[in-house]
């Protein structure tokens, strides 16, 4: 004890500046660290933010699953049947079944959700009809071919479809009316309340207008402001708030204007 002080008592500089030392010492190798730390940090949130589309669009816009449902099976929710893409002839989809009083044929879950639109029209003051639903296959030959013989195959070609490329033989199409029949199944229809109401609300059912006017080069089809496609609210919603209107470009399908030489053969 006594050589230590005395010691310490001789040296009394030498350990001053070895603890000032050891202080500079400790001090730096704190703020290394925290400098170090922060070079980390910044790292860690550059490197992505270099990608940061990735990481700050992702939480808030979960990436909608566009293979939720098959495009090419004739019963699926989301089957795309049009010019370039044909329904084999004896497909007849499971479970239909008839419209409220309009005896015409709809799939169930398509027609639940019609149901559930023509109740939101009631709401809003506007009555709707189903002017058509289901059409068989041979239902549609006759159809395409007695417009074909009246107005000429190219007319005709504009607002219906050859057998087997009509989405109404999905049983998930249907063709609205205001029940006046007032503009039933032409395009004035869209300028009825009831055709604007159709517009702004058929995506909350689950349904898309499948004709756009402004798509005719997209869809091969003129303006049907009267035909609804049921989808599914998922894809209906999700339709509507990235404004896509057509299967073709939300799926990235190619456009068919006319029946090409060989068809996609659906499922
Ligand atoms: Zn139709």
């Amino acid at each position: 004890m006594m050589k230590w002080r005395k010691y310490a008592k001789h040296h009394k500089k030498l350990i001053l500046w070895i603890i000032i030392f050891l202080a500079i010492l400790a001090i730096s190798i704190f703020l290394f660290h925290r400098h170090a730390d922060e070079i980390n940090l910044t790292t860690k949130t550059t490197t992505p933010s270099s990608s940061s589309t990735t990481a700050t669009t992702k939480p808030s816009q979960a990436v909608f699953d566009k293979n939720q449902y098959s495009l090419n099976v004739s019963s699926s929710l989301w089957v795309v049947v049009n010019k370039g893409r044909v329904l084999p002839s004896n497909y007849v989809p499971a479970g239909l079944r008839v419209f409220g009083s309009s005896g015409m044929n709809l799939g169930a879950e398509a027609a639940n959700a019609l149901q559930q639109l023509f109740n939101g029209a009631t709401n809003a003051g506007l009555d709707l009809m189903l002017s058509s639903g289901y059409r068989s296959y041979n239902t549609q030959v006759g159809l395409y071919n007695s417009y074909v013989a009246s107005y000429g195959q190219a007319s005709a070609d504009t607002f219906s479809a050859k057998a087997g490329h009509s989405e109404h033989q999905t049983g998930l199409a249907a063709d609205l009316a205001p029940t006046s029949r007032q503009c039933e199944l032409d395009v004035c229809f869209g300028n009825l309340p009831e055709g604007k109401w159709l517009a702004a609300n058929a995506y909350k059912y689950g349904f898309i207008i499948r004709y756009p006017a402004d798509k005719t080069q997209i869809t091969g089809y003129q303006y049907e402001p009267w035909h609804v496609r049921y989808v599914g609210t998922n894809l209906s919603n999700e339709m509507h708030k990235t404004g896509i209107t057509t299967l073709e470009e939300f799926f990235g399908l190619p456009a068919y204007t006319s029946y090409p030489a060989s068809s996609y053969e659906l499922q």
